[in-house]
C-alpha cells in the first residue's frame, strides 16, 4: 500500500520530474512510509519544507529547483 499522502506529496512530483532518485519512493512512499520524517511531521501537523527528503535531510538542489520553477 502506498503512503496516503503520495498523490499530493512534493516527493512524487520531484520524482516524476527527475529531480530525486527512485530509491526515495521505493524505500518510503511505496515501502516503509511510517518511518518517513515528512509523514510523521504531517501527522503531527508540523510544517516542513518541500525540499526536505523522507529521511529528514534537506536538499539544496531541490531548494534551488523550487526557486526556479516558482519564479
Ligand atoms: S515522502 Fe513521506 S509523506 Fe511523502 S508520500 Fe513519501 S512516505 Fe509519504
Amino acid at each position: 500500500m502506498d503512503c496516503k499522502w503520495f498523490a499530493v506529496c512534493p516527493m512524487k512530483k520531484f520524482y516524476e520530474e527527475g529531480k530525486i532518485d527512485k530509491k526515495w519512493i521505493e524505500l518510503y512512499c511505496k515501502g516503509d512510509w511510517e518511518s518517513c520524517v515528512r509523514y510523521k511531521m504531517e501527522e503531527r501537523g508540523e510544517l516542513h519544507p518541500d525540499w526536505m527528503l523522507p529521511d529528514g535531510s534537506t536538499d539544496l538542489r531541490l531548494f534551488n529547483y523550487i526557486g526556479e520553477v516558482t519564479k
